[in-house]
């Protein structure tokens, strides 16, 4: 059941087309001007062509909404009711790097030896800090020029969706059910679903955001913010002794209670961590937020509890001194809600398989879109997108995963179209 050769021509070409063009056009987003949607007016730039080229493509309730969302919908060309599935990328590039003036360069027949993209600061990838790199040897690889990010992360899943519609208009005998698409803005800054309308998704949704090819990811992180304010008492230094209770000093020594070896600059994999941000304050205030997190929720409960513990311990240590604390739950564990629905990891697996690329189960060390929209109804998993080593100046992807992304997603929905409804 593997694509004909000519189909994955054709997804070669049109998917490395789109991207190339895709990373040409500057889309940062920006966290400090989170409570816009979108928060960068640039985003438009690249919502506007991928609504002109859908509309091209024949899809159908092609919109761009006032919030930069683009929806269309290609409608199922098989006789029998399948379930609307969806496919989701973003707009935006990570602000840790300038995404102004992309300059992508295809490095051919990559021969497995640095890729010195610039001397002075050296921006070098190599095999021995990127392993994967010797699985690519011989093919040729795309990445920036050195002075910003390549922004693979996500135009490479905008660029696979949008060659998989290319190639469903090419080749009808390509069987699916209906698709809804999907791109957002602000999926960096966190925000990708704040403006998002529901009713437009797919009822199974896969973003296409992940990175190596073959990457599934069903989990992310279970996370909580916490604020802590410690409330002192200010007194004329000289004059202190007994009376003064310096939030400074105690909030420091709490700090130091923490265990260190719970942090992220100590954990890998399944492990779990608190994470002070930031700390603000003075003798009669102080304060710092602290973010929690672990792939069960339990076990951030049990983190939680530990922290009102060390308060009360606290308190009682110094009896002028008050701790406030606020806890608020960010985002669960997808695997939570994709638990109930196994056949939408399932068919992604398969579909995968059939691509001829071997199938890598992971997990999210942070949060995604997907694990929102799961919370909010939608299950979403993670599927790969290819490129590696986002938000840096390092990013690359090899020209062979823009098609297997594509690939996927044309086996994907065959398979959905297959099931039919449930
Ligand atoms: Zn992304």
């Amino acid at each position: 059941m593997s694509l004909k050769p000519e189909t994955r021509d054709f997804l070669q070409k049109e998917s490395l087309e789109r991207f190339l063009h895709y990373v040409t056009i500057h889309t940062t987003s920006d966290d400090e001007k989170a409570g816009k949607t979108p928060s960068t007016e640039r985003q438009f730039d690249l919502a506007k062509i991928l609504r002109d080229e859908l509309k091209e493509l024949g899809l159908e309730k092609v919109e761009l909404d006032e919030y930069c969302y683009v929806y269309a919908t290609l409608p199922s060309n098989v006789d029998k009711n399948t379930v609307p599935i969806g496919f989701i990328a973003h707009i935006d590039t990570s602000n840790a790097v300038s995404g102004e003036n992309v300059k992508p360069i295809i490095h051919k027949n990559y021969d497995g030896s640095d890729i010195v993209l610039s001397a002075d600061p050296a921006v070098v990838i190599s095999p021995s800090d990127v392993p994967y790199l010797k699985k690519v040897v011989g093919e040729n690889i795309i990445t920036a020029s050195g002075d910003t990010l390549l922004g693979a992360d996500d135009k490479a899943g905008i660029a696979e969706i949008m060659a998989a519609m290319a190639a469903f208009k090419k080749f009808p005998q390509l069987k699916h059910g209906e698709i809804r698409i999907c791109f957002t803005p602000d999926e960096e800054i966190g925000m990708g679903t704040a403006k998002i309308t529901l009713d437009k998704l797919g009822k199974y949704c896969y973003t296409v955001d992940g990175s190596e090819p073959g990457e599934i990811e069903n989990e992310c992180f279970d996370a909580y913010m916490v604020e802590l304010t410690f409330n002192g008492v200010n007194v004329h230094p000289g004059f202190a002794k007994n009376k003064m209770t310096n939030a400074v000093n105690i909030a420091g020594r709490y700090l130091a209670d923490l265990p260190e070896w719970e942090s992220p600059e100590h954990t890998e994999k399944r492990e779990g961590f608190y994470h002070p941000m930031g700390i603000s304050g003075n003798v009669e205030k102080c304060s710092f937020k602290m973010i929690v997190r672990d792939f069960e929720n339990q076990a951030n409960l049990t983190r939680i509890e530990a922290l009102k513990k060390l308060n009360a311990a606290y308190e009682a240590r110094y009896p002028n001194l008050k701790i406030e604390m606020e806890v608020k739950h960010q985002y669960q564990n997808m695997r939570e809600v994709l638990d109930n629905y196994p056949e939408v990891i399932e068919l992604a697996v398969k579909a995968i398989e059939l691509s001829e690329i071997k199938v890598i189960q992971n997990y999210i060390r942070g949060g995604t879109d997907g694990s929102r929209l799961c919370q909010m109804g939608i299950p979403t998993p993670n599927l790969f997108a290819g490129g590696m080593l986002f938000h840096g100046k390092k990013e690359f992807i090899a020209e062979s995963s823009l098609r297997k992304a594509a690939e996927t997603i044309i086996h994907l929905s065959a398979l959905w179209a297959d099931k039919g409804t449930d």
